[in-house]
C-alpha cells in the first residue's frame, strides 16, 4: 500500500488551519486521517478511526487534557476538526477503574465530557484510544489485515507475519471491555507498534501523526505481501451457461423478490447498485461462494449495511427469465427464512426486547455477472456495493492465505442488534416514496421539473427524461436525491426503451411513470393539415402507449403493482376552439389510462390521469399569456387567474395532484382537474 504522506501537503494544512486558529497536532491529525479515509482498503463508510491527545480550552477558559476522537457520523476523507470532538481525558482514564460499563451509559459518559456540547457523538471506540498512551492513535478495518484475522488460526498467522511488533486481542465486541482487555495487552507488552483486533482490524499509536500513519501503511503493506506471496487464485470456478442475460434483464426481477411485501398492496422497496468487475467474477463465480457467503462478513460492523453476508443467485441464462423469476423467488425466501431463524435464536438467547429488521439481503452475488448493492436509497444501495466490494476482496485474500473463517453470527448478532443501533431505527422514519423510483416523461418543462422535485423530495429517485438531455441533467440535479437525467424522444420506440434501460441499470426498476411530455398544435379541424394531426397523435397519444407499455414491463416483472400517471390536459374533456390537434389525442390519451387501469388492475397496477388548464410552461409562454391577455383585454393577472378561485395555477399545484395520486392506494381510473375551477371542463 502506498505511503500518502507528504510533507508540503502536510504544511499546507498545518498554515491553513492555523490561520483559522487550530493548533498544529489538529490539523496534521485531520491530515492524516484524511488520508487513511480516502482509501477504501483501510477505511469504509464509517469502518476506522483516528485520535489525538492534546488540550483543549472550554468556555469559562479552562485548559484540560482532551481527547480528540472521531465523532459518529463524519466521514475520515473529508473530515474537519470539528469531526474530532474533544473529551475531557481525566473522566475517561477514571472509568477504567469501573468493573463494567454498559454501552448506554459510555456514551452517556463520553457527552457528559465533552468540551462542546454540541459535537456529534464520539465513536465508541473512544475509550481503547483513551486507554493507550500515544499522542496518535489510527484505527482501520483493513482488508488486507482481515484476510490474516479471519482465519481460526489468526493469532499464529499475525505473529508469523508481525513478530512481536504487533499485540494480539482476541475478538470482543467494540466498547468498554475490549477497550479494557487491549490495554490490558499493550501494557504487558509496551513495546509494540500497535495492536490487531482479532476478527476486526488493527491499531497503531505514536507520539507523532507521521509515525503513527507510516506505521498502519507499513503493517497493512505487510499483510498485502503476505497474501500476495500465497499467490495460488483460490477458487475453482462454476459452470456458467453459454449465454447469459444481462443485469438490466434481471434486476427488476431481483428488486421485486426483495421487497418487504406487508399486504393490502403495501410494499417496502431498495434500490439497487450493479457492480462488477474481473476480481468480483472470481468470487462470485466460485463454486465454494454460496457457502463462504453463509459463513458471514469479513469484519462485525459490516452486519449493519449487509447484514450476515450477500445471498448469492445462479447464473441468468438468456431467454430463460420466467425460469430464473422462480429460482429467485425461491433464494430470497431461502435467505429470508435462515435470516428469521438467525434472529430468533439469539434473540432467545437473553430478556432483551428487540426488533427484527426485515429479513432481505443487502447484498447479492450473481454468478456470472457481479454483485448488487441493495437499500432504501441511492446511497445506501451503493454503500453496500462498496462493502460487497471489500468483502470480495477480504474472503478473497483469506482463501488465498488459508480458509475464511470470521466472527460466528452469534457474535456478529450482539452487533447487528446493538442497542445502540436498535435506538436509530426508532428515530429513522422513511419518506412517503422512500425505496421507489420515478420516471417523467418531458422531464425538464415547467411541470416535469416540478413533478421530479417533489417526487424526490418525498423520497424518491427522478429518472427526469426529455428531448434535451442537458436540461434533463439540469433538472435532475435541481430535483436532488441521485437523480438521473436522460436524453430521449418518446416518439421513437427505440429512445423511450433505452431510457427506461437506464433507470433500470441505475436503481435496479422503476414504480411510477408519469408521461408528461407534450405540445400543442393548432388550426380548425376541417382545414387542418393531415401530417400536423398525425404528428400530433405520435406526441400526444403513441408517445403515452410506449412509455405506458415499457413501464408495465418492468412493473410486472418486480410483481409489486405499479403507478402509471398520464397528463392529459383540459382539452381531453372540454375542447378550446381550434385546438382539435391538440384534443384528439389528449382525449385518446385518456381513454388509454382508462384501459390500462382496467386490464392491469389484477397486478396492482394503478393508471391515472390529470387534467391541467392555462400552467405557465413551454407549451403556454410568458409571450403567449401576454397576446391572450391582450386579445380578450384582461391583466395578465386576470388571463391567468381566470377560473372559479380567481387564481393562477402553477405547475407545483399539478406535480402535487400526480402526487397525490402515486400516494392514493385505492385509487385508480380516476380524473384529477387542476384548473383553479372551470365549470365547463368539469368531468361529470
Ligand atoms: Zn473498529
Amino acid at each position: 500500500m502506498k505511503n500518502l504522506w507528504n510533507d508540503a501537503d502536510a504544511e499546507r494544512m498545518v498554515a491553513e488551519y492555523g490561520a483559522k486558529g487550530i493548533a498544529r497536532d489538529l490539523a496534521l491529525r485531520v491530515y492524516t486521517t484524511r488520508l487513511l479515509g480516502g482509501d477504501p482498503r483501510l477505511v469504509l463508510h464509517g469502518g476506522g478511526n483516528t485520535s489525538l491527545k492534546t488540550t483543549a480550552t472550554d468556555i469559562l477558559g479552562r485548559a484540560w487534557d482532551v481527547l480528540c476522537v472521531k465523532g459518529s457520523g463524519w466521514d475520515m476523507a473529508v473530515i474537519e476538526p470539528a469531526g474530532l470532538p474533544a473529551v475531557k481525558m481525566e473522566a475517561l482514564l477514571a472509568a477504567r477503574a469501573l468493573p463494567s460499563l454498559a454501552d448506554e451509559d459510555m456514551v452517556a459518559l463520553q457527552r457528559a465530557n465533552l468540551i462542546d456540547p454540541a459535537s456529534p457523538n464520539p465513536s465508541i471506540e473512544t475509550l481503547l484510544h483513551a486507554f493507550l498512551p500515544h499522542r496518535y492513535v489510527d484505527h482501520t478495518h483493513s482488508t488486507a489485515i482481515l484476510a490474516l484475522v479471519d482465519q481460526q488460526d489468526s493469532e499464529r498467522l499475525c505473529r508469523k507475519v508481525f513478530g512481536r511488533r504487533l499485540g494480539f486481542v482476541p475478538y470482543i465486541k467494540p466498547g468498554f471491555d475490549l477497550a479494557k482487555a487491549a490495554a490490558e495487552i499493550f501494557d504487558a507488552e509496551p513495546s509494540v507498534e500497535g495492536l490487531i483486533l482479532d476478527k476486526h482490524g488493527i491499531f497503531t499509536f505514536a507520539d507523532d501523526a507521521k509515525t503513527a500513519y507510516d506505521l498502519m501503511i507499513e503493517f497493512v503493506t505487510m499483510a498485502e505481501d503476505h497474501v500476495a506471496r500465497a499467490g495460488r487464485t483460490p477458487f475453482r470456478a462454476a459452470a456458467l451457461p453459454a449465454s447469459l442475460a444481462s443485469p438490466a434483464d434481471i434486476a427488476p426481477i431481483l428488486r421485486g423478490a426483495i421487497t418487504v411485501d406487508h399486504g393490502e398492496g403495501r410494499f417496502d422497496r431498495m434500490v439497487s447498485d450493479f457492480r462488477t468487475s474481473p476480481k468480483i467474477l472470481d468470487y462470485v463465480n466460485a463454486e465454494s461462494a454460496e457457502e463462504l457467503a453463509r459463513r458471514g462478513v469479513s469484519t462485525p460492523d459490516l452486519s449493519i449495511r449487509i447484514k450476515t453476508g450477500p445471498m448469492v443467485l445462479p447464473a441468468p441464462e438468456q431467454g430463460r427469465l420466467d425460469d430464473y423469476a422462480s429460482a429467485v423467488r425461491e433464494r430470497v425466501a431461502d435467505f429470508a427464512g435462515r435470516y428469521r431463524r438467525y434472529f430468533e435464536e439469539n434473540d432467545a438467547r437473553d430478556d432483551v426486547r428487540r426488533t427484527m429488521l426485515d429479513p432481505m439481503p443487502r447484498l447479492t452475488l450473481v454468478r456470472g455477472l457481479g454483485l448488487f448493492g441493495h437499500g432504501r436509497s441511492h446511497k445506501e444501495a451503493k454503500i453496500a456495493a462498496d462493502v460487497g466490494e471489500m468483502l470480495c476482496e477480504a474472503v478473497t485474500g483469506a482463501e488465498t492465505v488459508g480458509s475464511f473463517h470470521p466472527l460466528a453470527l452469534s457474535d456478529l448478532f450482539e452487533l447487528e442488534y446493538w442497542s445502540l443501533e436498535q435506538a436509530k431505527l426508532a428515530s429513522n422514519k422513511p419518506k412517503p416514496l422512500s425505496g421507489q423510483v420515478m420516471l417523467v416523461t418531458g422531464g425538464a418543462g415547467a411541470i416535469g421539473a416540478a413533478t421530479a422535485r417533489l417526487f424526490a423530495s418525498q423520497g424518491a429517485h427522478a429518472v427526469v427524461v426529455d428531448l434535451d438531455a442537458d436540461r434533463a441533467r439540469e433538472a435532475a440535479k435541481a430535483a436532488g436525491n441521485g437523480s438521473i437525467g436522460v436524453g430521449a424522444d418518446v416518439t421513437d420506440p427505440a429512445q423511450v426503451r433505452a431510457a427506461f434501460d437506464r433507470a433500470v441499470e441505475t436503481y435496479g426498476g422503476v414504480d411510477i411513470v408519469v408521461s408528461n411530455a407534450g405540445a400543442a398544435w393548432q388550426g380548425r379541424i376541417g382545414e387542418i393539415d393531415d401530417a400536423l394531426l398525425r404528428r400530433s397523435f405520435e406526441l400526444n397519444f403513441f408517445s403515452h402507449q410506449t412509455v405506458a407499455q415499457n413501464a408495465v414491463r418492468i412493473f410486472l416483472m418486480q410483481g409489486t403493482g405499479g403507478v402509471l400517471l398520464f397528463n392529459t390536459s383540459k382539452q381531453a374533456v372540454n375542447p378550446g376552439p381550434n385546438f382539435g390537434a391538440y384534443g384528439l389525442p389528449k382525449a385518446a390519451t385518456l381513454f388509454l389510462s382508462r384501459q390500462y387501469a382496467l386490464d392491469y388492475g389484477a397486478h396492482g397496477i394503478r393508471s391515472n390521469a390529470v387534467n391541467a388548464d392555462r400552467i405557465r410552461s413551454g407549451l403556454l409562454t410568458d409571450e403567449m399569456i401576454a397576446s391572450r391577455a391582450r386579445a380578450r383585454g384582461l391583466s395578465e393577472k386576470d388571463y391567468m387567474g381566470g377560473n372559479l378561485l380567481g387564481l393562477e395555477v402553477r405547475a407545483e399545484d399539478v406535480a402535487q395532484a400526480f402526487l397525490h395520486h402515486a400516494l392514493a392506494e385505492r385509487t385508480t381510473a380516476d380524473v384529477t382537474t387542476v384548473d383553479g375551477g372551470n365549470i365547463a371542463a368539469a368531468l361529470r
